[in-house]
């Protein structure tokens, strides 16, 4: 894609509690480095009670047919609108950056890493039956085909981001069937691309990126495995008002803060902008605008470092303020 005459229709869902306040922050900043054609969607809390429905079909329709979406949060109705959502664009990988910053506090500051996690399938994707008073079962489901798809959008991650290769996590010495099949097509891709993989056991994995995060890059993970295991480099990280996501689909993409409605600060105009304007950041690269992602990330990055800071990291900035920053910073 070229810079120039860009007119990508992106979706904006706020959604609710201070996914208000961080979208449309990350919107200015959308705005400030692109061409984009924004079409307000409602899904969440509010347009229930506004409506009865979480998720109109409408704010279906709209998201499956966009370039992009960019998502807040949604409170008690997350899962009758994020779920839905995901299927609208298809989304077969959930990417979570996790990354410390200079000039924030952190458990390991030197972690820097992205899992790329399976977003359709394992556990997830299985159903639970009760067969008895005392008895309760789920069935897990893993396909070759899912595990192949992941592993391609692996190869071409790691030939982005300028990584040798990728770790594999997995279970596969116990779970042979189901965590065996993940692991074969998962190596087979890569193997065949040329791309290195490590396969870790995601206990061990457990251990080993609290110990040192920089033994990791591109980290490829089950469902289950990847959602566990992304929120605790998230906690190694400090701070949940940093952490964008992507769930990225075939020809589609929606992007949200891996942080929920913040019920306790929403309202008050002191949100952390960070993660929505990092997942904005995500939104970027994937309608092939690198150059500004990398701009919006160095923005933020020079704001994370010497302020101003929201009340999250231990300052006193507002919202507004902290987005201004960003903004003036954008080189
Ligand atoms: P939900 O059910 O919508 O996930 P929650 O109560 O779990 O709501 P989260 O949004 O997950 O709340 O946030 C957990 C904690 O982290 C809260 O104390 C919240 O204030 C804080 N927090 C989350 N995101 C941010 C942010 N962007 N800026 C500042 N603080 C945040
Ligand atoms: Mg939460």
């Amino acid at each position: 894609k070229t810079g120039s005459n860009n007119h990508e229709e992106i979706v904006v869902i706020e959604g609710d509690g201070i996914g208000r306040e961080v979208v449309p922050a990350a919107v200015e900043v959308l705005d400030a480095v692109g061409d984009f054609e924004f079409v307000a969607a409602d899904a969440g809390d509010a347009v229930k009670a506004e409506t009865g429905e979480a998720l109109p079909q409408a704010t279906y329709d709209a998201v499956a047919d966009a370039d992009a979406t960019l998502f807040g949060a949604a409170g008690e109705t997350a899962a009758d609108v994020i779920l839905p959502l995901r299927t609208a664009v298809g989304s077969f990988v959930n990417v979570r950056p996790a990354r410390a910053y200079p000039g924030v506090e952190a458990v390991q500051p030197e972690t820097d890493l992205v899992f790329l996690r399976e977003n359709t399938e394992g556990v997830y994707a299985g159903h639970e039956d009760r067969l008895s008073e005392d008895l309760s079962t789920l069935t897990r489901v893993v396909t070759t085909s899912a595990a192949e798809r992941l592993a391609a959008f692996a190869c071409e991650f790691v030939a982005d981001r300028g990584s040798d290769g990728f770790q594999v996590v997995h279970k596969a010495n116990v779970m042979r069937e189901t965590d065996g099949r993940f692991r074969d097509a998962v190596v087979d891709v890569a193997d065949a691309n040329g791309v290195d993989t490590e396969e870790v056991l995601m206990d061990a994995f457990a251990t080993r990126v609290c110990l040192d995060p920089t033994q990791f890059d591109v980290v490829v993970c089950p469902n289950l495995a990847g959602d566990v295991l992304s929120d605790l480099a998230a906690g190694l990280v400090g701070g949940l008002g940093l952490l964008p996501s992507a769930n990225i689909g075939p020809d589609n993409a929606l992007f949200e803060p891996v942080h929920g409605t913040a019920p306790d600060i929403a309202g008050e105009g002191v949100a952390n902008p960070s993660a929505a304007i990092l997942s904005a950041a995500m939104l970027l690269d994937h309608l092939g605008y690198g150059a500004a992602a990398d701009a919006v990330r160095d923005a933020v990055e020079s704001v994370l470092s010497s302020g101003p800071r929201t009340p999250d990291l231990g300052g006193d900035a507002r919202t507004d303020a902290v987005t201004d920053a960003v903004i003036d910073r954008l080189a």
